[in-house]
């Protein structure tokens, strides 16, 4: 990593965004220049968050909003809650965010925010006033024409509904488009909620389709069982795929002849219990054997690098389709490769979340709400043809899928600064 870059940017994360982009950058030619710009952000602006807390007392929490790139439209990326949350993370998930609108085709740069804060701790009332206040802090960067949160780990339509408000309470009229993942009545759009999900079932699809593997015999283990990977399971289980194994971070459930995934949502519906407890289901397994047992596809849906040098010798699986950002490691990325298992990368594989988001906010900015079906059927028809054009560069270049879709978003956002000139 350049020495140039703030200390407060030398996050493993980022680290990790930053080889990653090295690594896609050898095979271009990009101007010296150019280069080192795309590497780090474009702004960020660190605020602090003071909230009166039920007690009476007033805490202060720190916050981060970042822009990645603004070459090819307003920025887009969630707003991420939880304790671990620093700038230099923040600053990875944008710079994947610029990646994952561009290979997509979305008019977006990418942006993304957040607190170092436990949500879970929170009263409700709490964790509005820390809404609201954070908003408040970052609202000059904010705008349905320059920049769009929507929600990450840790948030939800209901803090995305408080974002909405509090920006239109400062300019002083209601502005659906300054955020995506909203609730209905104040302008949120159909599917949006299982719209990361929904692309990772089209895309595992695809791959399954590709490797003429029949969907009745494939097997898949889950990592996470948030909203991604309930979603993800709930989805790839209607299409008739056996999902051997779930977890949340105390552990999993495994089952050979396959999970019974309506069951399991519908019990977790009613009893809001830790996934290893549900022993009627699966045999209970802990996540490191989760990760290496046999199966043809493994999701990862829950944090970064949970695939590692110490695991990646070990998997089983023939398929890793990323649904969590950044969960694979350098180190184990480069095994998988050399093992010759086929890793279909975040920046493609979740894409399908921001590809919804750019549907509410094109049908908040039209006054206009578009049908269920039209969604599911236009984010199957931008993700799939995402994935062909990137397998496609993959295999006539022999690429790995990461850096085949690395090339693809950096060579978008690359002929937007080249076209928009420097200023001044
Ligand atoms: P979530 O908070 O709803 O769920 C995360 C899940 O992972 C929980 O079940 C948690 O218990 C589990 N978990 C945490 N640490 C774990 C560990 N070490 N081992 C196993 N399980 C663990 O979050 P989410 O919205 O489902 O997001 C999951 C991932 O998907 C994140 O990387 C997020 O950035 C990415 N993502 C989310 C969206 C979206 O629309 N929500 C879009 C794109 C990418």
């Amino acid at each position: 990593m350049s020495t140039a870059f703030p200390p407060e940017l030398n996050h493993q994360t980022f680290r990790l965004a930053v080889a990653q982009f090295d690594q896609a950058a050898v095979h271009m030619s990009l101007e010296p220049g150019l280069l080192e710009r795309l590497k780090a952000p474009q702004r960020s602006l660190c605020v602090s968050v003071p909230v009166r807390m039920d007690n009476g007392e007033v805490q202060v929490f720190r916050g981060y909003r970042v822009h990645h790139d603004l070459a090819r439209g307003p920025t887009k990326g969630g707003i991420r809650y939880h304790p671990d949350v620093s700038l230099g993370e923040v600053a990875a998930l944008a710079m994947w965010m610029t990646w994952k609108t561009a290979i997509a085709g979305l008019p977006f740069g990418g942006a993304k925010g957040g607190v170092s804060v436990n949500p879970s701790l929170l009263s409700l009332s709490e964790l509005e006033r820390l809404t609201r206040r954070y908003i408040a802090e970052i609202f000059p960067l904010l705008g349905p024409d320059k920049d769009i949160p929507a929600p990450d780990i840790g948030t939800n339509s209901q803090v995305m509904a408080w974002v909405m408000d509090t920006y239109s309470q400062q300019v002083g009229y209601s502005v659906r488009g300054v955020v995506t993942g909203k609730p209905i009545s104040i302008g949120g759009s159909l599917g949006r909620e299982e719209a990361t999900c929904r692309g990772v079932g089209d895309v595992t699809l695809e791959v399954l389709r590709h490797f003429r593997l029949r969907i009745s015999d494939t097997t898949v283990v889950i990592q996470g069982f948030g909203n991604v990977g309930s979603h993800t399971a709930r989805i790839l289980h209607t299409e008739g795929v056996k999902i051997l194994a779930i977890s949340d971070q105390l552990g999993g459930i495994y089952n050979q002849q396959g999970l019974d995934i309506p069951g399991i949502l519908s019990h977790l519906a009613s009893n809001k219990v830790a996934i290893p407890s549900l022993t009627k289901f699966g045999e209970p397994i802990s996540n490191e054997d989760l990760l290496v047992l046999p199966c043809q596809v493994l999701i990862p849906a829950a944090v970064a690098e949970e695939i590692t040098a110490k695991n990646a010798p070990f998997l089983q699986c023939q398929y890793v389709i990323e649904a969590a950002n950044g969960p694979t490691s350098l180190e184990a990325d480069a095994i998988l490769k050399e093992r010759g298992i086929f890793v279909v990368p975040d920046i493609l594989a979740n894409a399908g979340g921001v590809i919804v988001s750019y549907f509410e906010w094109v049908q908040d900015a039209q006054r206009f709400s578009w049908q269920e079906s039209d969604i599911h059927s236009r984010l199957k028809t931008i993700i799939t043809a995402a994935f062909h054009r990137i397998l496609n560069h993959a295999e006539e270049k022999n690429l790995t899928m990461r850096t085949a879709a690395l090339i693809t978003g950096i060579q978008e956002v690359a002929y937007a600064h080249q076209c928009r000139g420097l200023f001044p």
